[in-house]
């Protein structure tokens, strides 16, 4: 067995956006870091991989935060911060809903457009709609006028309050409230209401009235300032630019590193544990592992923390919040001359309101190359769909079932896509299909779910983690912390998890950043 200390100040296990922004971050401060990951490329749900010719995006494709301006545009910032940019493509629609009645609605990265749209949709509504936008663009501005950093860190509240108190304020009195109920105050329509629900569930994979009024600002105000911007060449780009960034300040990646313990000396994190029997010791070690799976809570046997030095607020935190269902996915290289070059990049499809939150309720559609060809081969497009499905219906199958199961979810996926792609199963040159299964076993992730979500209405945020643990030395970064799933989102939770790391190694800057 190797054992060695290698000098390092932080060890993050995974390589996932959440824990790339931290370790690029860190190593931006001057910290020598340590990335390793299990699987043998970065980006974790948000990486790219290639088969014949096509670069398909593991799961996210519509990416916010790559904006200009301000302090929301996380993935522009992280980049810049390690001396890299993504050449990316705006998108000038986030994306077109077509809903139960007949219901088509394309959201434009303009906002007035967008906003009479729907006014004209509902025009009863026309004022409540304003007020309920109006509303996310005031978090919006909260949130982009102060830096994102720990909210942790007392003295980075301390300065930023001075430097944005109305904004501190403002966002201290939305942390406590989700979307839904901001919309039931302005808008009466049911069906607008249905609406607001599937604005929040594409992203949140739950109804407005669980989705925290902070992301639902971010979200809904972000689509239309930063706009929605894609990476040429594929979302895995981002990761392998943060990697590139690391790399040259003196870090390392490590891939096939699949650490299995993390190592406890005096009740404090030391080291990790790898599959092989190397130790690595480091000061400090972070997870960007979920944590159901770091902490071993709920069906997991074991997790990365030994059973008997799991707090047992992480415990409290595994009831307030479950498992998203997973997805069945699949990934198509297809004939170009089935789709218009003027099609939109992103769709959803919803065929019964009551199905929302129920297995196969949404139908997820992304065409990255009407953006950016070089995905595909000449004369080619790629289409990644997919829909909720819950692991409980993959377990316990024989080979035979498992294979004509998946099957039937293509079936039916290529049946509702036939919907807004007219002849889609003729033309279809390469196919792929991934189950919760899958999720589960190339993302490392339980229950190959897409992150956390409440078991009952909670107040917004506020029940959500940040990057302390109750074990000294040891950190979280990722959706399983403040402020939840997507690339924008675990960004900043990797920029908070840096920023606390770094006021605990004392390499911060004692200035905010500009
Ligand atoms: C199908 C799908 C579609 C999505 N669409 C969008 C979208 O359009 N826009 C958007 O913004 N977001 C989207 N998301 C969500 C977004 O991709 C995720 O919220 C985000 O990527 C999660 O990042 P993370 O840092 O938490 O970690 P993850 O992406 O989960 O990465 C964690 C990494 O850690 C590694 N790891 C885990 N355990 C270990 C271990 N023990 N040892 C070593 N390595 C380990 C894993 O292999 C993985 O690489 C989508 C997600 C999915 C699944």
């Amino acid at each position: 067995m190797k054992a060695h200390k290698e000098n390092l100040d932080a060890i993050i296990i995974g390589s996932g956006i959440g824990g790339l922004v931290t370790a690029s971050q860190l190593a931006a401060k001057g910290a020598r870091v340590l990335v390793l990951e299990k699987y043998i490329i970065p980006g974790g749900s948000g990486g790219s991989f290639k088969r014949k010719g096509y670069t398909f995006d593991v799961g996210a494709s519509m990416i916010f935060g790559f904006g200009e301006n301000g302090y929301t545009n996380l993935l522009t910032r992280a980049l810049k911060d390690v001396d890299e940019k993504c050449e990316t493509i705006p998108d000038p629609v986030q994306l077109e809903y077509h809903l139960p009645n007949n219901l088509t609605i394309a959201v434009d990265k303009e906002y007035e457009e967008f906003i009479n749209k729907l006014s004209d949709l509902f025009p009863k509504e026309k004022e409540g709609i304003r007020k309920f936008y109006g509303a996310c663009k005031k978090v919006f501005n909260c949130l982009d006028s102060m830096p994102l950093l720990s909210i942790e860190d007392p003295s980075y509240l301390f300065k930023v309050f001075f430097k944005a108190p109305l904004s501190c304020l403002g966002l201290a009195r939305w942390l406590p409230v989700n979307a839904g109920d901001v919309a039931r105050k302005f808008i009466k329509d049911t069906e607008l209401l249905r609406f607001i629900d599937i604005e929040c569930f594409c992203w949140s994979v739950m109804p407005a009235l669980k989705t925290p009024m902070i992301n639902a600002g971010m979200v809904f105000t972000d689509r239309h300032v930063g706009g929605i911007n894609y990476p040429k060449g594929g979302v895995g780009k981002i990761a392998e630019k943060l990697v590139s960034g690391i790399e040259k300040l003196g870090s390392k990646i490590r891939y096939r590193a699949n650490v299995t313990e993390i190592l406890l000396k005096d009740e404090k994190a030391a080291g990790v544990k790898l599959s092989n029997g190397e130790e690595i010791y480091a000061d400090i070690i972070v997870s960007n592992s979920t944590r159901w799976d770091t902490f071993g809570l709920n069906s997991n046997d074991k997790g990365l923390i030994p059973r008997d030095y799991v707090p047992k607020n992480e415990y409290r935190w595994s009831k307030t919040y479950k498992p998203s269902p997973s997805f069945v996915s699949i990934h198509l290289g297809v004939k170009t001359e089935i789709i218009d070059k003027n099609f939109n990049c992103h769709h959803i499809i919803v065929d019964d309101w009551e199905e929302l939150e129920n297995e196969k309720g949404v139908i997820f559609v992304s065409i990255p190359t009407l953006l950016d060809s070089s995905l595909a081969p000449d004369g080619k497009h790629i289409i990644h769909a997919f829909t909720p499905s819950s692991i409980s219906e993959w377990e316990n199958l024989s080979r035979e079932e498992y294979l004509t199961k998946k099957e039937n979810y293509y079936s039916f996926l290529i049946e509702k896509i036939s919907k807004i792609i007219p002849k889609l199963d003729q033309n279809i040159e390469h196919k792929e299909i991934g189950t919760p299964r899958t999720h589960r076993k190339f993302l490392g992730r339980f229950e190959g779910s897409y992150g956390p979500i409440p078991n009952k209405k909670l107040l917004g945020l506020l029940p959500m983690p940040f990057n302390t643990t109750n074990i000294e030395n040891f950190y979280c970064v990722g959706d399983s912390c403040f402020p939840g799933q997507g690339l924008n989102a675990v960004a900043f939770s990797g920029y908070a998890c840096a920023h606390k790391i770094g006021s605990k190694l004392n390499i911060n800057d004692y200035k905010l950043p500009d």
